[in-house]
């Protein structure tokens, strides 16, 4: 199923995101941790590409899997910045062959490892080069782009984010999904500009429930994301705590989505982080309000 159809519907709805293994010995727990989540039936799961220097080449294995095996619907990532046209067609033409029908175009990290590396053949600059490249394919695929409701490391200030932003889309983004926040009123705002900007895709805030005292600050250092007292304090008080921050964590992160959709949001995006545990509490805490 492809994501537009999903979000132009009325229910609200939760989906979960997993990341593929950084070796290859991690495979199978990795796949196992994935169709527990599946097994949840969430509205759709997303699969990263290389996020952390993990191995790519598992992402669309273990999106066929899940669609496959529990039929919950996937986006496979796919990111273009240290690659050449040759691999950025080859993979596109291997997720045709997987059936996989919608596919997050992202522009990557360039990896610590290759900073120093020759970047002669590398092709792609921005994220919206791989949204032409999807587009000009011919594969008939829903697209979706990133966004940052605290604004990209890179970028000089919001409304230069913006304006790429809406080039991207014109490019041909069916729809958005947001870096991590842990304050809704950044995204209420950012939603409000973007819309302002002509913007006018389904956007889907992503949730990252943060369960470990040492993910805290690995989390806010990718992200650039604001920690709001509240959440600070949770943290202070419970981080080194396991079983306490686990539960504040996922309490915090429940309590995100329940104020999205009693604001009008449908559609939330939850960084799960192949943890099927913290998956399943969040779905428990919501069962009678997702119905
Ligand atoms: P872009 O859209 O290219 O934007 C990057 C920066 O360039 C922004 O500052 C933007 O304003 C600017 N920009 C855009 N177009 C232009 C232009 N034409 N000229 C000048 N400046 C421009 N990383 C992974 O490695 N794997 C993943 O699976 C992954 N999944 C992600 C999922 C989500 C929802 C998000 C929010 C991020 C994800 N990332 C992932 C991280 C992402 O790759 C990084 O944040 C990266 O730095 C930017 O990617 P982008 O696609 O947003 O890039």
């Amino acid at each position: 199923m492809k994501l537009t159809n999903l979000l132009e519907k009325e229910a609200l709805s939760l989906s979960f995101e997993v990341f593929p293994p950084k070796t290859d010995m991690n495979f199978d727990s990795v796949r196992h941790a994935t169709e527990e989540i599946a097994a949840l039936r969430p509205a759709f799961m997303s699969v990263t590409y290389g996020a952390g220097g993990g191995t790519s080449r598992y992402t669309l294995e273990i999106a066929k899997n899940i669609k496959e095996r529990y039929g919950v619907p996937t986006l496979a990532h796919l990111t273009c910045v240290s690659s050449t046209k040759e691999t950025v067609r080859q993979k596109i033409g291997e997720i045709k062959t997987a059936g996989i029908q919608n596919v997050m175009a992202l522009r990557g990290d360039i990896p610590a490892e290759l900073q120093n590396a020759d970047r002669g053949t590398w092709a792609y600059t921005h994220a919206i080069e791989l949204v032409r490249e999807l587009k000009e394919s011919g594969a008939d695929l829903c697209i979706g782009g990133a966004c940052y409701p605290e604004v990209h490391p890179e970028s000089a200030n919001q409304k230069e984010d913006i304006r790429y932003l809406k080039e991207k889309v014109d490019a041909g983004c069916d729809f958005l999904t947001t870096q991590m926040f842990f304050d809704n009123n950044l995204f209420y705002n950012f939603l409000y500009k973007i819309r302002e900007a002509g913007i006018t895709v389904p956007v889907m805030p992503g949730i990252m429930p943060i369960t470990n005292g040492n993910q805290v600050e690995r989390a806010i250092k990718l992200s650039g994301s604001l920690m709001p007292q509240r959440f600070k304090a949770l943290v202070d008080k419970f981080g080194t705590t396991p079983a306490a921050m686990k539960q504040a964590g996922i309490a915090y992160a429940t309590d995100q989505i329940i104020d999205l959709f009693a604001n009008g949001i449908r559609n939330v995006h939850v960084y799960s982080m192949n943890k099927p545990d913290v998956a399943a509490a969040i779905l428990h805490n919501l069962s009678d309000i997702l119905g």
